[in-house]
């Protein structure tokens, strides 16, 4: 067993699903687990365990649900409740919008009442035809991860809303009717675990607390519905989770933390616990589970488990296979049960089978291989049809077009082509020529590398750090400060990218950094004497101030937060002008989202992250901007290199996408290649926005001399009105390489000097 299996999974938000069965079935009398023949065990777990431990020992069956990719709630969810794995892109459709209508066991179930998040539990009540499906849900304001209330409020408002609910049905003889009928179902939206998960982090004390609140509410729950039923032997519990989590209160991505969730099930139709069997998967020896048999599921089986113990059809479009071992049913049933989940299956295969057929040009289309004898048979007359008619070679025809089409547009240009070859090699030598394009080549597969590998980065930066050593033209105090800087950014990418928890003395820490640095900058520059001193020494004060506000407030905010206390609006109103930003590889936490706003919405957190994701590459561009006004290099030949650089690995990304493997496998390969695809756009809108941000001089623009702008049209910036401008600005300049530009850079300064 590796150390990794040794550690407590955690699951997010769980959920309890209450099933009123058909009709009366068997209910395992609390007992030690047994032997699949009957005996009893040996080493009787210890009964005096609580809640759902004492359910997996003494009276109910359990295992391990597996979910897929990407590990969200809404997906979980509808792989449960109707046994499909949909289409991601649901994630963009909010959440709460159904992209396509799909068959869910509410649907099936003759009521459902649901109590929950309001995230949730609208999705599945719009997805049921007629109004069977019932919901109760808080307002966002319960949703408040600012620390200030309990998680668990999350959960104990649904545990008392369903006591409500059951002392209502005595006094109410419509409701107590709907209740007496069967395949109803109670469904417990229980968030609050999730919430203390993605706050406090898993481990914490509050999610230990909140776990243990779970347990208590989850044995309440039973008690309550075995009183209100008086013990008819006709309720089944199912007790899952729509997704892990990670140590550091993350989900979405296939870790294992993330995609092993709970299934613990008891009741009506229910089997007891078992003596574990050596084909068992292993569990951690932290559960405590290791005499008990485990029954592993995959997520969707979940849906025609409860369609069976419910006695209605499995939802239409589930892809479940009914998990049969956990069922105490007689050989008939469980026979009966199994034969319609595959009916069922062969339905929906048989139909998508049709729309396939039908929606696809009969060329492309390919049938699965291993069917039924007829409709292998088809196939076969459907290929002899396209044989027999020669389509094939028409086929081939259209593949082969386009490279040579695109081939010819590029042979085309072989005169040109020729002579920019002929001519660099004359007046440099060939080899000359052959250097830069290993470098490049060289440079393109290391950053293709960087997305796989991120040591690789290091690699390359230590790469770029030699190169000024090569050239004699480059003075040694530019060496020694390029060689230094290259160091220290390799550092960078060798620290991992996510920690366990946010560390807000190492950002307080840099902020202060940052603010010497300035400091020193300004005694430099107050020391120089620039015409334009006085003006230049009160932007950078004005910054220093801004930005110790900035490092006061994040210290401020999580101390608060820390505290309990939750968000000071002080303190986020000062967010909101500070924009609040910790530039680092952390800007995807989205921990930091909570200076801003507390409850849970999707869409203004991911606003929110883009925009502070874009700042420090706004920082980056307007530096880069202003390097580039100072050693005047040609912003067009600039973008040429990138666009070269993009193209490459685009190229070489095109060749990994991949059809195979998971979701996430499929999604990351398409995302890299669009990812650069896009960036050259991303840069130039980069660009186009420094130059906005660094072109317009408030204080000549608007405030001193508004005149003054009709005199630097196309060069108005905080640089350049004042010490700089006279620099010499040689027409015959060759700025195809980086060298000339900073040897410019440094005849430049020697000149200002
Ligand atoms: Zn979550």
């Amino acid at each position: 067993m590796t150390q990794k299996d040794d550690r407590a999974h955690t699951e997010a938000i769980q959920l309890m699903h209450v099933l009123r069965t058909i009709k009366k079935m068997e209910r395992t009398v609390d007992g030690p687990p047994k032997s699949s023949e009957g005996g009893t065990a040996t080493n009787a777990a210890n009964i005096h365990q609580e809640g759902l431990k004492r359910v997996m020992n003494s009276s109910g069956a359990w295992g391990v649900s597996h979910t897929r990719v990407p590990t969200e709630s809404r997906p979980g969810h509808v792989a449960i409740i109707a046994g499909l794995y949909e289409d991601p892109s649901a994630i963009a459709k909010g959440w709460k919008e159904n992209p396509v209508e799909f068959d869910s066991l509410f649907n099936q179930s003759r009521f459902t009442w649901s109590w929950g998040s309001p995230d949730i539990l609208p999705m599945f009540a719009r997805g049921a035809s007629g109004d069977h499906v019932l919901t109760e849900m808080y307002g966002p304001e319960v949703e408040d991860f600012s620390g200030k209330n309990k998680t668990s409020v999350l959960d104990t408002w649904v545990f008392d809303r369903v006591e409500l609910f059951l002392h209502s049905a005595k006094s109410d003889p419509v409701l107590s009717d709907k209740l007496q009928q069967d395949k109803l179902v109670f469904f417990l939206h229980l968030l609050g675990l999730d919430t203390a998960g993605h706050s406090h982090k898993p481990h914490s004390k509050e999610y230990l607390e909140n776990i243990k609140v779970v347990d208590e509410g989850v044995k309440k729950m039973e008690q309550l519905f075995e009183e209100f039923y008086n013990h008819d032997e006709r309720t089944t519990y199912i007790f899952t989770s729509d997704h892990g989590m990670t140590d550091w209160g993350s989900h979405g991505a296939g870790e294992r933390s993330e995609t092993e969730t709970p299934l613990v099930a008891w009741g009506a139709g229910i089997r007891g616990p078992l003596l574990a069997t050596e084909t068992d998967p292993p569990s951690p020896r932290s559960w405590e589970l290791a005499h008990i048999r485990r029954s592993d599921v995959k997520q969707a089986d979940i849906a025609p488990l409860m369609a069976t113990l419910l006695g209605v059809p499995i939802p239409a479009n589930s892809v479940g296979f009914l998990p049969r071992e956990y069922l105490s049913l007689s050989e008939f049933e469980v026979s009966e049960a199994v034969f319609t989940n595959a009916r069922q299956m062969a339905a929906q295969y048989n139909r998508k089978r049709e729309l396939t057929e039908s929606g696809t040009i009969s060329l492309l289309y390919w049938p699965f291989p291993q069917l039924t004898k007829s409709t292998e048979q088809t196939l076969l007359t459907e290929i002899r049809k396209h044989i027999e008619d020669g389509q094939f070679t028409h086929a081939y025809y259209v593949y082969c077009i386009l490279p040579e089409v695109l081939w010819w547009a590029v042979l085309r240009r072989h005169e040109d082509m020729y002579a920019a070859l002929r001519n660099t090699s004359k007046s440099r030598g060939l080899l000359s020529l052959l250097f830069p394009c290993a470098l490049y080549l060289a440079g393109i597969e290391i950053l293709v590398l960087s997305f796989f590998y991120r040591f690789v980065l290091s690699i390359g930066v230590a790469g770029l750090a030699v190169w000024p050593l090569v050239s004699l033209r480059i003075p040694w105090r530019l060496r020694i400060g390029w060689l230094a800087s290259c160091a220290s950014l390799a550092v960078f990418p060798s620290l991992p990218v996510v920690g366990r928890e946010a560390n807000t003395p190492l950002v307080v820490a840099s902020g202060c950094v940052w603010i010497m640095c300035a400091l020193m900058f300004i005694y430099w520059v107050s020391s120089s004497n620039f015409n334009d001193t006085p003006r230049a020494v009160g932007v950078l004060l004005l910054q220093v101030a801004l930005l110790s506000v900035a490092v006061w407030n994040i210290q401020s905010t999580s101390s608060s937060l820390g505290n309990k206390q939750g968000l000071l609006s002080f303190n986020q109103s000062l967010s909101w002008t500070l924009s609040g930003n910790i530039a680092s590889i952390n800007s995807f936490d989205p921990t930091w989202v909570h200076c801003f706003l507390t409850v849970f919405s999707p869409f203004v957190m991911t606003a929110l992250i883009l925009w502070k994701t874009m700042i420090p590459f706004l920082a980056v561009t307007c530096v880069f901007r202003a390097v580039n006004i100072v050693v005047q290099a040609p912003t067009r030949r600039l973008f040429l290199i990138v666009l070269v650089f993009c193209d490459g690995m685009g190229l070489h990304f095109l060749h990994l996408v991949t059809n195979q493997g998971s979701w996430l496998d499929i999604g990351t390969s398409i995302s890299h290649y669009v990812i650069m695809q896009t960036t050259v756009l991303f840069l130039l809108f980069l660009y186009e926005m420094a130059r906005g941000l660094t072109s317009i001089n408030i204080w000549t623009a608007f405030v001193c001399f508004p005149y003054r702008s009709s005199r630097h049209p196309s060069n108005m910036s905080l640089l350049d009105d004042g010490y700089i401008t006279n620099i010499p600005h040689s027409e015959a300049y060759n700025p195809s390489t980086v060298t000339n530009l900073l040897y410019e850079c440094e005849e430049g300064k020697e000149h200002v000097e």
